[in-house]
């Protein structure tokens, strides 16, 4: 073993997902860590509409793709 080695028990779960909302499209990296996974949120980069992954820590999210929608409003779950 050498000294640095300690990310070799770490995982990442790397997918892509079209935003249900807007279209936009992008990767989402979430960590698993060696004490184990919960409910973590993400936001989709264009949106902002909010989807859940189990991981270690909060997913980094990427864009791919921009929106489709033409638009540029928020997703917004409930009105203020
Ligand atoms: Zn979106």
């Amino acid at each position: 073993m050498e000294p640095g080695d300690d990310e070799a028990g770490l995982a990442v779960s790397i997918f892509e997902k079209s935003c249900l909302y807007c279209g936009a499209r992008f990767r989402v990296l979430a960590p698993h860590g060696q004490q184990g996974d919960h409910r973590e949120e993400y936001a989709c980069p264009e949106c902002g509409k909010e989807y859940q992954v189990d991981a270690s820590v909060e997913p980094e999210v990427q864009l791919l793709q921009p929106r489709r929608d033409g638009k540029n409003d928020r997703y917004q779950e409930t009105m203020f």
